[in-house]
C-alpha cells in the first residue's frame, strides 16, 4: 500500500484517507472485509515461498496472504494507518490490548533480554502479567524515571511504561525516560493519549501500543489492539502474532479503520467536555481531588500545558471521593454515566479501579479506594456534571442515613464487602 503521497497530509485528513489509498482503482468507496480464513495459492513452490516469507515476519509483498493467522488485508490496511498516524515504519495489529502487551514482551525476551522495568502506575492486566511472570519475563517495578536509570541491566529488554497512566494520569517525560533507559527500548502505552495527542515514537521510544479497543474504536463495540513501531520490530512481532494466533479479526480491523476516520475530531470534542466536567468537578462538595492533565498542578513538567508532549489533557478524569462506600455509591448512583469497566467510548463511563481494573495489582500499587475513573464521552457535559452531581448527593444522604442507624464503620465495610462481590462476579 503506497504512502508516499500521504506524507504531505496533515494529520486529520491521514485519520480519514490512510489505509484507503487503492479504494478508487479498485471502484469502491468503503473498505472491502477480507474474511477469508484462507487463500488459494499460485502453486507448491511460490505458495512455500510466501509461507515462509509471512511465518517468519515478512511483508505480504506481491505474495499469497496464505492463512489469516498469518495476514490479512483488512487488517494490513488499519495498521498502514494507524503507522501514518503514529509516524511510524509500522504498525501491527492483535485481537486485543492484552495480546499486544504479551507480544511485545514475548518479542523482547527473543531480541534483547528477559528482564523488564516496568514504571508503575499501569493499565491493571499489564501490571498483573508482568507481575506474574507468566511469560518469562523478571520485572522490576519503580517509581520514578530516576529508578528506571538505576534498575536498567544489560539483559533489560525492555522499559514499560503509560502515560497518562490508567487510573490516575500521572504523566511521564518520555524524553526523560528514554534518556534513563539507556539502550533499552521502551514500550509506551499510548492508550489513553492516542496518535491525536501524542506520538511517543517522536520521543525516542521503540512502541507505541494502543488497546484499541478503547479510543480507536471509540464506540465500545470492538475489542483490538496495534503496536507501531519499526521494520526491525514488526519482523520480530509478526511471527509471535501468528503463532499464538492472535491477529486481529478482519471485522475488529475494518471498525477499527473506520474508527480512525473520527479519532481527532472525537479526541478533542470528548477532551472539550472533559475540560469543563474536570473543573465543575474541582467545585464540587465531596470530592476531594480532582487529577486531569487540564488542570494546574497535574503537570508540573509542562507536557501539556506548554505542548512539550501532548497537544492536549484528554478526556480521562480520575477523582478521589475519600471512601470504598462513597465511591460505590457514586459509581451505582449515576444515570447518565454507565458503571462499566473500559473507556475511550462516545458515552461516558464511570469505574471503581481498586475493585475491578486494578484488583489484581499489588497493595503497594493499587488506587487509593476513595479514587473513581471516569471516561468522558460526547454528551453535553452540563448533563454529566448534572448526573454527578445528583449521584453525590444521593450518596451522601444514604451515607448518613446509615452512618445513623448502623456506624460509619460498619457501613463502610459492608458497602466494600459488597461491591467486591459484584466486582468478582463482573470481571472478565
Ligand atoms: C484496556 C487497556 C489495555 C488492555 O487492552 P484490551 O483491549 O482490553 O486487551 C491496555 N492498556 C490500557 C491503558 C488499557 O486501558
Amino acid at each position: 500500500m503506497t504512502t508516499s503521497n500521504d506524507a504531505r497530509l496533515r494529520p486529520d485528513s491521514l485519520a480519514v484517507h490512510a489505509g484507503r489509498e487503492d479504494l478508487r482503482a479498485l471502484g469502491v468507496h468503503a473498505t472491502p472485509i477480507d474474511l477469508s480464513s484462507t487463500s488459494p495459492l499460485p502453486g507448491v513452490e511460490p505458495g512455500g515461498d510466501a509461507y515462509e516469507r509471512l511465518a517468519t515476519g515478512g511483508d505480504i509483498g506481491d505474495g499469497s496472504a496464505v492463512y489469516q493467522r498469518l495476514w490479512n488485508p483488512t487488517v494490513a490496511r488499519f495498521e498502514s494507518a494507524l503507522a501514518q498516524l503514529e509516524g511510524a515504519e509500522t504498525a501491527v495489529a492483535f485481537a486485543s490490548g492484552m495480546a499486544a502487551v504479551s507480544a511485545v514482551l514475548m518479542a523482547a525476551r527473543q531480541r534483547r533480554g528477559s528482564h523488564a522495568v516496568a514504571l508503575r502506575p499501569l493499565y491493571g492486566g499489564t501490571d498483573h502479567l508482568l507481575a506474574t511472570g507468566l511469560l518469562g519475563t523478571e520485572t522490576t517495578f519503580v517509581d520514578s524515571i530516576d529508578a528506571v536509570a538505576r534498575a536498567v541491566r544489560p539483559d533489560t529488554g525492555l522499559v514499560v511504561v503509560e502515560t497518562p497512566a490508567n487510573p490516575t494520569l500521572e504523566l511521564i517525560d518520555l524524553d526523560a525516560l528514554v534518556a534513563a533507559a539507556g539502550a533499552a527500548p521502551v514500550l509506551v502505552d499510548n492508550t489513553f493519549a492516542t496518535p491525536v495527542l501524542q506520538r511517543p515514537l517522536r520521543h525516542g521510544a521503540a512502541l507505541s501500543l494502543h488497546s484499541a479497543t478503547k479510543y480507536i474504536g471509540g464506540h465500545g463495540d470492538v475489542l483490538g489492539g496495534v503496536v507501531a513501531c519499526d521494520d526491525d520490530w514488526a519482523h520480530a512481532l509478526r511471527p509471535i502474532r501468528a503463532i499464538t494466533g492472535a491477529i486481529a479479526h478482519p471485522f475488529s480491523a475494518y471498525l477499527m479503520h473506520r474508527g480512525l476516520q473520527t479519532l481527532p475530531l472525537r479526541v478533542r470534542a470528548q477532551q472539550a467536555a472533559a475540560e469543563v466536567v474536570a473543573r465543575a468537578l474541582v467545585e464540587m462538595p465531596g470530592v476531594r481531588s480532582v487529577r486531569f492533565p487540564g488542570l494546574d498542578g497535574c503537570d508540573p513538567a509542562g507536557l501539556v500545558g506548554a505542548g512539550r508532549q501532548m497537544a492536549g489533557p484528554g478526556s480521562m478524569i480520575a477523582i478521589d471521593v475519600g471512601s470504598a462506600a462513597r465511591a460505590a455509591a457514586i459509581a451505582e448512583g449515576v444515570e447518565l454515566f454507565t458503571h462499566a469497566v473500559s473507556l475511550g467510548s462516545v458515552d461516558s463511563l464511570i469505574q471503581h479501579p481498586s475493585s475491578l481494573t486494578h484488583r489484581p495489582v499489588a497493595a503497594e500499587a493499587k488506587p487509593h479506594p476513595g479514587v473513581l475513573r471516569l471516561s468522558i464521552g460526547l454528551e453535553d457535559p452540563a448533563d454529566l456534571i448534572d448526573d454527578l452531581e445528583r449521584a453525590i448527593e444521593l450518596a451522601d444522604r444514604h451515607g448518613t442515613l446509615s452512618h445513623s442507624a448502623a456506624g460509619m464503620r460498619g457501613e463502610t465495610a459492608e458497602a466494600t464487602s459488597a461491591t467486591r462481590s459484584r466486582a468478582a462476579a463482573a470481571r472478565p
